[in-house]
């Protein structure tokens, strides 16, 4: 047994790469002694997208710090295919990968490849980089072989096809990424609207799934397509023509990629159709939060309150009647009809008593001082990586849900005395990244600082008005003499 050396898993890996890694550690000479300690049955071609049949003693070295259920959802394609199933399907789907059972693969009906081209595992020439210069190694991202997507979510960069066949017929066998990925020099970056999407598409499939959701895909999207010019006022009809027309001009630089016929939107709209990407094409063109197509609530309001709510939503932004009715698609009469209700509403307006409502004035005082612990601990030290000081970002590191905040004034109050730009963060970013370099007693060149930080040559332009505020002289001009 040479389970001694087993691997742990990197964020986001796939079980594959890090069986892979686990065959090359511990230098087998031949894939089938390997087979022999990891699987069940030893014959059966490795999962690349999911989880074989393996034996107890390996389940539990890779369950060791999360569980099985986590493994499956965090280190499987599994979110992928299976959010936007029904409910029943979905759950079917995960407790036969759970059970390592095998019949997940008609459960999750996973999508045919167009023309029948073949799919090979793939990787982010930049991720590589990044990730031997964290762990040493390189790895298989879960987040390169989403189905579609023909970029890096965090580079932006076109995918690399490795010799790794994902399914079809071909011997056995481990493949790691370090034995598969070689020097790039030729980097292709994606266009505008591929980026965007690509990035939409990455943060859906990286949150987490409602396994007891049962709202329908189709009804959902529906449900926010009123009060659009795409369905009439009073929801009774929609045009789907209109539609289609729009999404495929607003898509025209995707290459031919995802949904491009009438039909096929109208498959999704009843739920025929699920796959993410598609669903997340549409979600976006309806400008959909990310936080709302992965919680998937239908308005229990009629489609009339919507219109109403968005009328009233754009008036108090201070968009006029007139530019409301064009962008709704709809007479100014009927939108200012709408507006007038909206002020009577709001003169009306008195605090209703009901439910008795939590003291927020207590907890808001008792979170203070979680939050501005959380804050120090965002901003890192010399030695400890920055983070940006943003809501959201306190909201995870104290496991609150995300909008809390929303409703502890102080404490919303102490993380805006944090907020800061974009160019402000890189700033404190690269003066950790020096520290860490001279630290380590390295040369200081731009490739390291890209590799360490992420970032573009014209972001460190950027922040050098920022730089200059806050770090030494001496790390300035050693910074300013790599660019
Ligand atoms: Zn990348």
């Amino acid at each position: 047994m040479s389970i001694a050396c087993f691997p742990e898993i990197y964020p986001d890996e796939l079980v594959y790469s890090v069986l892979a890694r686990f065959y090359v550690r511990t230098g087998y000479l031949t894939y089938i002694f390997c087979a022999e300690e990891l699987l069940v049955n030893k014959r059966v071609r490795p999962d690349i997208e999911f989880i074989n049949d393996l034996k107890p003693e390996i389940v539990h070295l890779l369950c060791q710090n999360i569980s099985i259920e986590q493994l499956i959802e965090k280190h499987t394609m599994f979110p992928y295919y299976a959010r936007f199933l029904s409910k029943e399907r979905r759950n079917r789907a995960f407790d036969a990968l759970c059970n390592m059972s095998g019949d997940y693969n008609n459960l999750l009906g996973i999508p045919k490849q167009k023309n029948g081209e073949q799919r090979y595992l793939r990787y982010c020439p930049l991720c590589a980089e990044y990730d031997r210069s964290v762990y040493g190694e390189s790895y298989w991202h879960r987040k390169h072989q989403l189905m579609g997507v023909k970029i890096c979510p965090r580079h932006n960069c076109r995918l690399i096809n490795s010799s790794v066949l994902i399914c079809g017929k071909v011997c056995p066998d481990l493949v790691s990424a370090e034995q598969e990925i070689k020097e790039q020099n030729n980097i292709v970056y994606g266009n505008r609207i591929e980026q965007q999407l690509a990035e939409y598409i990455d943060n859906v499939f990286m949150s987490d799934v409602d396994m007891e959701n049962g709202v329908e895909i189709g009804k959902f999207l529906y449900s926010r397509m009123s009060g659009t010019k795409y369905v009439s006022v009073r929801g009774k009809q929609r045009n789907i023509k209109l539609f289609t027309d729009d999404f495929i001009t607003y898509y025209k630089d995707l290459s031919e990629q995802g949904l491009t016929e009438l039909w096929q939107i109208q498959k999704v709209l009843t739920s025929y159709r699920i796959n993410t990407f598609e669903v997340c094409q549409l979600a976006m063109f309806l400008k959909i939060s990310v936080e709302d197509i992965v919680s998937m609530s239908l308005f229990e309001k009629t489609q009339e309150q919507t219109f109403d709510e968005k009328v009233k939503r754009m008036h108090n932004k201070g968009i006029g009647y007139n530019k409301i009715a064009r962008e709704l698609g709809v007479s100014s009469r009927t939108v200012r009809l709408v507006g007038k209700q909206n002020v009577r509403a709001k003169k009306n307006y008195t605090v209703k008593c009901g439910v008795k409502p939590k003291n927020w004035e207590q907890i808001d005082k008792e979170t203070l001082p979680l939050v501005k612990e959380a804050i120090k601990q965002l901003q890192g030290t010399k030695d400890e990586r920055p983070h940006k000081v943003t809501e959201y970002a306190v909201c995870r590191l104290l496991e609150l849900p995300d909008k809390r905040l929303k409703l502890l004034p102080q404490c919303k109050g102490e993380v805006l005395k944090y907020q800061e730009s974009q160019e402000q963060y890189w700033a404190k970013e690269i003066v950790w990244a020096v520290h860490k370099i001279q630290k380590e007693g390295e040369v200081l060149n731009w490739k390291k600082i890209r590799v360490l930080t992420n970032m573009r040559k014209r972001n460190l332009i950027a922040s050098l008005p920022y730089l200059e505020k806050i770090a030494e002289p001496e790390l300035l001009e050693l910074v300013k003499s790599v660019l």
